[in-house]
This record gives structure tokens, sequence and C-alpha cells, in this order.
């Protein structure tokens, strides 16, 4: 696309900032008692008419969604305001029927923060949070060729809004900061996280300047991206965008853009409005939320591990990035907490094979859609059973993991399911010993037997693997090489 020399870029710098709608994961919605889960419902049949704003509906707080948010700023390193409110944000819109959206403006339920997103190359990029307010969510309008379709479902959805400040300054750090945020939204068990249904949604704020260069440029805001690699996509096509703007001399111009996950491109919308458009005004309607700090205490107190301890745990335990990549990656809070229990209860090779296979083995299949970790019955003793008979090639590492899997889903032991397989290797010098003779009298190995006495050692791999062929691979290797080294 571009004419530019890859120069030119290297002299702009982007600058952004993020902005998530999290939709949280309670029963019913902000304010009415309609069904929250309209993931498979027909149109406009999870609706009560304070979701319209009908004349006369008041408004009752959803005291789980409070919980929620609570749970999220702690998630998020931030203060919760003992004292937050409601205001109201006019616009016209289709899919909002009351005329404004019931928002946190002025008095936000949390306050400043930061995440703490980690990179590839092993470093991390920190993000501040500017704050984050508890929001209801608006219908949906579907398009058609002459008109469209409203879906009220949604409309007062309860989210919370995380704003970042411009800290981040490259797609690959957008990227990273998305991905972290949703780790610690579904960990704090604020929300469900489904991208897919749209469960987090990210807005992303690009503008760039000449390094170095003392104000920012004129930002474009793309809207309603709900994956990581859009978010990475986005930004990086804004980045280009702009520069090639700004050194063909025209301006960027403030305004809110799409992004089409086909084209890889952003396109205009509309131009951005600014706060006074909004007519903010506090809800007359939703009395204050007041929390003391011995209820926050109380509720944070009650948090599951975080994707930060659990990280330093496995790095601990010696996992590299991409390993540690792929166990941050397991949804289900009870899994990841089976292996900081085992990172701390093993050590050595038994513990890098336990969590080798447990990350490379068993996740890596769960993440590639070929299992689950539903039913799996994680038992410390058990597995780390199979892991010392690994270590003493009482089983094969491939027979290992044929055992783990049966072991994971029967819950019974690993040594009674190698026995009933015929998987236990056969350390019984004798029976080995009778194959080894066999094998190094056929002439084949003669070559090998001559290679080996003419000191490359090298060769005796050869015999290893015939003994292991002629047992069926159930000879101890290490024992079959030192019975081969006797007779020469
Ligand atoms: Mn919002």
């Amino acid at each position: 696309m571009s004419i530019l020399k890859s120069e030119i870029f290297d002299t702009y710098e982007m600058t952004i900032g993020v902005e998530c709608h999290v939709q949280l994961a309670t029963k019913t919605k902000l304010f009415s008692p309609a069904d929250n889960d309209a993931r498979d419902a027909d149109p406009n049949s999870k609706v009560h008419p304070i979701d319209f704003g009908l004349p006369g509906m008041l408004p009752v707080l959803n005291r789980h969604a409070v919980d929620l948010a609570i749970r999220a700023g702690k998630a998020l390193n931030a203060e919760i305001a003992n004292i937050s409110r409601f205001d109201r944000k006019h616009y016209f819109y289709p899919d909002l029927p009351k005329g404004y959206q019931t928002t946190q403006m002025y008095q936000p339920i949390i306050l400043a923060g930061y995440v703490e997103a980690p990179l590839e190359d092993g470093s991390s990029v920190r993000v501040r949070v500017h704050h984050a307010h508890m929001e209801e969510d608006a219908g949906k309008l579907t398009h058609f060729g002459g008109y469209s379709l409203v879906d009220l479902n949604r409309a007062g959805t309860p989210l919370i809004e995380i704003v970042s400040e411009p800290d981040i300054h490259s797609a690959a750090e957008a990227r990273a900061y998305a991905t972290e945020l949703h780790r610690l939204m579904t960990y704090a068990g604020v929300t469900h996280g489904d991208l897919y249904h749209g469960n987090m949604r990210f807005d992303v704020n690009v503008s760039v300047a000449k390094k170095g260069a003392a104000e920012l440029g004129k930002r474009a805001e793309v809207k309603n991206l709900n994956s990581f690699r859009s978010v990475e996509r986005a930004a990086e096509y804004e980045f280009r965008r702009q520069v090639e703007l700004l050194e063909s001399g025209e301006r960027v111009v403030q305004e809110t853009r799409g992004w089409s996950d086909d084209s890889g491109m952003t396109t205009s919308q509309r131009s951005k409005e600014d706060a006074q458009d909004y007519r903010y005004m506090p809800d007359a309607d939703i009395p204050p939320i007041v929390l003391t700090d011995e209820e926050i205490a109380e509720i944070q107190a009650d948090m599951p591990m975080l994707p930060g301890e659990f990280r330093d745990t496995l790095r601990g335990a010696g996992l590299d990035f991409a390993m540690t990549e792929t166990a941050l990656a397991i949804t289900d809070a009870k899994v990841r907490d089976f292996l900081v229990e085992i990172a701390a209860a093993t050590n050595g090779e038994v513990r890098r094979r336990i969590l080798n296979w447990l990350v490379i083995d068993v996740q890596g299949k769960v993440s590639a859609g070929d299992d689950t970790w539903e039913g799996k019955q994680l038992l410390p003793d058990h597995i780390v059973q199979l892991a010392e008979m690994a270590e003493k090639n009482e089983i094969s590492s491939n027979s290992a993991v044929t055992v783990l899997f049966e072991m994971l889903s029967s819950g019974d032991a690993p040594r009674m399911i190698a026995e009933a397989k015929n998987l236990l290797q056969v350390s019984d010098e004798n029976a080995i010993g009778e194959i080894v003779d066999a094998v190094m009298a056929h002439e084949a190995s003669a070559a090998s037997i001559a290679d080996i006495k003419a000191g490359k050692d090298k060769a005796i791999g050869y015999l290893v693997g015939q003994v292991m062929k002629q047992s069926q691979g159930k000879a101890n290797p290490a024992l079959a090489q030192k019975l081969i080294r006797e007779r020469l």
C-alpha cells in the first residue's frame, strides 16, 4: 500500500490509548430484572420496560454488578471509590430508546490503576488506567438494504469501561495490553470473556507525531474491535495511514473509524463528538453507590489467583515465554491452581516433565480444540508417580503420554494403566540380554560393531534401536546400551 520508504515511518512514533468495554457476568441487567444472557435468544425477548426507559419506570441497581466492578478494580491495581454515582449521557440513536445512556461521567467507581502487559522479548509495558466506570450497554442494530432492525436484548447489560492513559507506543504493545486485560478480567471472574459474542470490545485511539515532538497528533478512534489480532492490525494500519497523510501535507481528522477484518482497513464513520455534546447530568433516579473500606476489602479478599502471580510461578519453575503464554491461556481456574500446586510440590526433572505434559501435551490439544480440561481427574499423587516412572525408565516417554491421557480421564493409578496396556519397560537383565545377544549375532550388526570398536561410538545407536525394535519398544534403552557395551 505504501509509497513511502520505511525510513520515513521510522521518524514517527504512534501513541495509543485504549478504551475497553467489559460485559459483566451477572444473571440480570444493570438496572432491570431482565436476563443478561441473550446469546442465543430471539430478538427483543430478554427485555424489561426499564431497559426501554418507559415513563414511570424506576431503575434498581444490580448489587452483583457492583461487586464485580470492585473485583475488577483489584485486578487493575486500582482503588475503589467510596462514593460513586451515575450520570445520563444524552444522544439520539435507534438502539437507545431512552434517549440517554446511564453511565458514570463524574464519579466513576474504579479510580486510577495500571496493567503490566508482558511482551515477547521478556520485558513488559506498564499501561496506566485513568479510571474505569460502570455503564449500561445499548441495543443492537442490524442493517439491511433499505431498513434496519432493532434488537434490545443487549440494552441495559452491565459493562465496565476501562479507560487507559496513552501509554502504548506500538501495535504489539496494544495487542499485549488487550490480551492481558482479557486475562485479568476473566481470571478475576468479572466477565465470561467471550470475544466472539462481544463480551470485551476495544476502542483504540491512535495518533502519530514525529519522534521527540512536544505535542501529540490528532487522534482517530477505531471502534469496537473484538479480537486481539484486530487491535494490533488496526493500530498498524492507522499508523501507516496517518503517517502517509502527514507526509503528503494533509491533516489527520479527529473522527471515529470502523475496522474491517476482511479488507484490513479502517474507514471513516463519523466526526468525534465532544463531551458537551452529550449534555451529561446526574441521574436523579439512582442513589449514589456508597462503599465502606471494610466492604471493599471483604469482596477483594475472596479473589482468585491473578495472571501476574500465575506467570511468576511458571517462570520461576523454568517455563519460557511461549510455554508460559500457553499455560496462561488455560481458562479453568482449577487447572491453573493445579499447575501452581505441582510447581510448588515438585522440582527438577519430575517437575519439568509434568509441566511439559500439562502445558504442551494437554493444553496444546485444548487450545487446538481437540480436547477439554472438563472432567479431567487432576490428582497430584498420580501425576508425580507417572513422572517418576518415566524418570526411572520404567516406561518410555511416548508411553508415558499415553498413560497420562488415560489417567486424566479415568482417575486410575498410572502403574495399573501401564500394566494393563503392557507398556512397562523390561528392566530384566536376562530377558534383555537374550535380545542383545541375538541382535549382536545378526550379520546386519557386524558393520556397527566394527565401527564402535574403531572408536565411532555413535554407531551404538543402531544396535540399541534394534534391541528396542525386537522388544517392541519395551526394553529399557539405558539398560540395553549397558549390556551391549559389556559384550563388546
Ligand atoms: Mn462507553
